[in-house]
């Protein structure tokens, strides 16, 4: 089990007080939860496994309610814990039961959109496929597209600097921002970045974007937006074994071709979403790549014909292009449901999320299996393959004694791996509380004091999401340290 630090009893005594004085900086009343299964409701993000009820939830529904409510925190010494829609996978969201949850997901307009500079100003709280929504009818879209982008928000998605399967063309979120609204820990608003393609002074967005929620909250952020390409088309191609997807994956990408995607399924994966999304993948297959090109039909043509040749030196035991747009949606569906699928085939899992090299994808995809015979566990593999971004779903039952301490020690042993072969522990899901002691691994105690540093530049109290992210030994949010209960 992960430790979080005590609460703070001091804050726990003024429960009441506190409650009531938040309750009159808002503008709605209502918009404060303090009691009950509303609040309940925020006891935990994706990493299901902890809980912790919080203080109480407030859901401002503007920068400057943002600054009021975090003025008075600050004042007061209290902890605050932003929030989007809890769907981050490594603790990210969950609360300590001395903190505030600032949510944001009242804050869903979109603010103004500009087709000529192809930028988009929004509020935190818009979810990420509704950023695309808000521009299609101009032909316009936001390119990182997270599985969860159903969901899960734009400010969690750069606090998270979050992936999906179509960024190993154009980059995950911190390639799609110019500018960002931020209310820092004392309540003073800040705007960092701006329509201009270079800002002056140092580059705070990059500094911002992925740092998980501790230095600022994101109140508005604006993104860049694209040009819808001209068509796109995305493949299925089934391997005999992990091994052979892996090296194929790794000669596409060293023979210099860029796919918009190329997506990872193992056998597992591919039966659990089979059964439940129904896309037409190949079951007798023991791993297949969901290959997506884009461009002019010609362009299409071309580099579906140069994937098709490569994919040819690994044996494939099937090639199928989508052939229209009913195709290319079932392609797509059954990836995006993956995830969800696994609850048909086990109650919990852990979602590890590395990455690697792509040219070490074969020697770690079949290490990762012996990290699984070794504890016993079936894992799962469903990953952005192109970018080397691994996420092995380690399947437990979190209701079985000693099983969390079983799955938290095989996925440090993936997470080892990844280090060793020159990757590091997270890709897209961040750290959170789930990964703390994992930065050892990647980092001395120097760098992450440097780190530290940074934070309390920003927050010199260290109220602001501080539990997470650093090892809790040499971290100040670390009083006494206690084991919270699954
Ligand atoms: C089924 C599923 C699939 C997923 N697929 C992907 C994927 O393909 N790619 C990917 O990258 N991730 C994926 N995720 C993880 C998750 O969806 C992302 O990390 C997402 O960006 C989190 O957004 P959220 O709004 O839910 O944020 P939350 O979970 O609410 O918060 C995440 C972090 O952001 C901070 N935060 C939230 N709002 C603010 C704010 N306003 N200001 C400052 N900090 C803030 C929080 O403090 C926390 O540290 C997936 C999750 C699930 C459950």
């Amino acid at each position: 089990m992960i430790p979080m630090p005590a609460p703070d009893p001091a804050i726990m005594a003024r429960r009441a007080e506190i409650q009531d004085a938040l309750r009159a900086l808002l503008d709605n009343p209502g918009d404060l939860i303090c009691e009950g299964l509303a609040l309940k409701v925020y006891e935990t993000d994706g990493l299901s496994a902890y809980r912790q009820v919080p203080l109480a939830v407030v859901l401002p529904r503007s920068t400057t309610e943002v600054a009021r409510l975090l003025a008075y925190c600050h004042d007061q010494g209290i902890k605050v814990i932003a929030r989007g829609s809890g769907t981050s996978l490594a603790g990210g969201a969950l609360p300590t039961q001395d903190a505030v949850i600032l949510g944001v997901s009242k804050m869903n307009q979109v603010l103004d959109i500009d087709y000529d500079n192809r930028c988009a100003r929004v509020q935190a709280g818009v979810t990420n496929i509704n950023v695309s929504n808000a521009v299609e009818l101009e032909n316009f879209f936001y390119a990182p597209d997270p599985s969860s982008q159903l969901a899960c928000t734009i400010a969690g998605n750069v606090a998270m600097n979050s992936g999906g399967a179509h960024c190993l063309k154009y980059g995950v979120t911190t390639n799609n921002l110019l500018g960002l609204t931020v209310v820092l820990m004392d309540g003073r608003i800040t705007t960092i970045g701006s329509e201009a393609m270079d800002g002056d002074g140092y580059d705070l967005l990059g500094l911002f974007t992925g740092s998980e929620g501790m230095l600022g909250v994101v109140t508005e952020v604006l993104v860049r937006i694209l040009p819808k390409p001209e068509g796109a088309r995305p493949m299925l191609v089934g391997f005999k074994s992990e091994e052979l997807a892996g090296a194929c994956v790794a000669e596409i990408i060293g023979q210099g071709i860029v796919p918009v995607a190329i997506e990872f399924m193992d056998k597992p994966a591919i039966l659990a979403s089979e059964a439940f999304a129904k896309a037409g993948y190949p079951t007798d297959a023991q791993a297949l790549l969901i290959i997506e090109v884009e461009g002019s039909e010609l362009e299409i043509e071309a580099q579906e014909a140069r994937i098709q040749e490569i994919a040819g030196h690994y044996d494939p035991v099937s090639i199928k292009l989508a052939e229209n747009a009913t195709q290319a949606e079932a392609i797509w569906r059954g990836r995006k449901s993956a995830f969800g699928a696994m609850g048909q085939i086990s109650p919990d899992y852990l979602c590890m999320d590395g990455t690697i090299p792509t040219g070490k994808l074969p020697e770690v995809l079949s290490r990762i299996k012996q990290v699984g015979e070794a504890y016993g566990f079936q894992i799962a593999n469903i990953f952005h393959a192109g970018d080397g971004n691994l996420h092995p779903l380690i399947l437990y039952d979190a209701n079985a004694p000693g099983e969390i301490d079983r799955v938290e020690a095989a996925g440090e042993d993936i997470l080892k791996i990844c280090v060793e072969v020159g990757g590091c522990i997270t890709g897209e899901h961040g750290v959170g509380i789930e990964k703390r002691d994992a930065m050892m691994l990647m980092f001395n105690e120097t760098d992450l004091q440097q780190q530290m540093r940074i934070k309390r530049v920003f927050d010199p109290l260290w109220l602001l999401n501080g539990a997470k992210v650093f090892p809790l030994d040499i971290n100040p949010a670390d009083t006494k340290g206690q084991r919270i209960a699954a």
